[in-house]
């Protein structure tokens, strides 16, 4: 089992409320255990430039409540490529770490495992920290508890004025290839439908169930389009039904980056925490290309390469089928 004794961290890809969490407890177990803690600013593209610094125990006080990530982060092009790779790879050896600790999503993820297997003396474990819950071996990931309550609370202000005016409303949510935010927020605030990536909504069967509520003398009606919506998004949508459906003030509200924003939750901040301390002790057991995940609330160790290949959308269809029923 190789020793290490400096580990890097780094946040890359898209930011997600909880990652502050988790960058204190890999700093801090690290500590803890006698490592060096080198901070990568800006994710793969802070490694290429070299952008890094020592942290210490007080380097993440007092950020626990902050959203965002202190480390920054980046989507960064030149990682993608040999001559990027390579420089990165200068940087950490002209700081000789020797692990490194990235938390992200599966973009993040697949530079990581390529990066490894490339240079295979580098151990390194992701931390699954994407608000879109995407992410084979672990139940949640960082951000997803978060950026769904933030979601929650924009849509319950938007059912007041709904219900005020009879509006229907289309609401734009964030999640390209998930619609994990989506379902949730649509159950969590009871809409009356809920367009996801995953699954094609008949435009037919949709306009029926929004005339059916206002025969049912619905008062408002909730739309929720997860922005990679086969049918386009909440606009497009809005456009077509517009058309049909009469006797209704159609309204679009997208709700765009704030998603990703605010406090962490409890649920967010203690998964960053688990995380995070569960990937320092991984790399102290010696393992790499590996991601930690929380399952059944235990950790689990996934390959890399498997959390990345069994990685595909797959449709809680029986939150889907009780959202249907329940939004009668
Ligand atoms: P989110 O799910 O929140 O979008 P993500 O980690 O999937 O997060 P990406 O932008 O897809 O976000 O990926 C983050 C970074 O990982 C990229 O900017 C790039 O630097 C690196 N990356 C992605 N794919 C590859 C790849 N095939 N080879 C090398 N690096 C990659």
């Amino acid at each position: 089992m190789p020793k290490i004794s400096k580990l890097a961290v780094l946040t890359s890809g898209g930011d997600a409320p909880g990652m502050n969490p988790c960058i204190r407890s890999v700093v801090r177990t690290a500590i803890y255990n006698g490592l060096d803690v080198t901070g990568i600013r800006r994710g793969y593209q802070g490694l290429i430039d070299g952008d890094m610094y020592q942290m210490e125990t007080r380097s993440v006080s007092n950020i626990l409540n902050l959203g965002g990530t202190i480390l920054k982060t980046a989507r960064c092009l030149a990682f993608r490529t040999d001559e990027g790779m390579e420089l990165a790879y200068q940087n950490i050896k002209k700081h000789q770490i020797d692990a490194m600790v990235v938390i992200g999503g599966d973009g993040t993820f697949t530079g990581a495992l390529r990066f490894s297997q490339k240079y295979p003396d580098v151990a390194v474990i992701g931390v699954p920290g994407t608000i879109d819950n995407d992410l084979y071996g672990s139940t949640y990931t960082v951000g997803f508890d978060t950026a769904t309550n933030t979601v929650i609370q924009a849509i319950d202000k938007i059912r007041d004025t709904a219900d005020a005016h009879d509006r229907l409303f289309f609401i734009e949510v964030m999640g390209r290839d998930s619609g994990a935010i989506a379902l949730r927020a649509g159950i969590s605030c009871g809409a009356e439908a809920i367009l996801l990536p995953e699954k094609e909504t008949a435009i037919d069967d949709l306009i029926e169930n929004l005339k059916n509520g206002q025969r049912k003398k619905k008062s408002s009606s909730i739309v929720i389009v997860a922005e990679g919506d086969k049918h386009g998004g909440a606009y497009d949508i809005a456009k077509i039904v517009e058309k049909e459906v009469k006797n209704y003030d159609i309204k679009v509200t997208i709700l765009g980056h704030l998603q990703r924003g605010g406090s962490p939750s409890a649920f967010d901040r203690v998964l960053g925490s688990r995380l995070g301390f569960a990937a320092v002790n991984a790399l102290i057991a010696g393992e790499s290309q590996k991601m930690v995940g929380l399952e059944a609330n235990h950790i689990k160790l996934t390959g890399l390469e498997e959390a990345l290949t069994q990685h595909q959308f797959k449709l809680e269809e029986d939150l889907m089928q009780m959202a249907e029923i329940l939004s009668i």
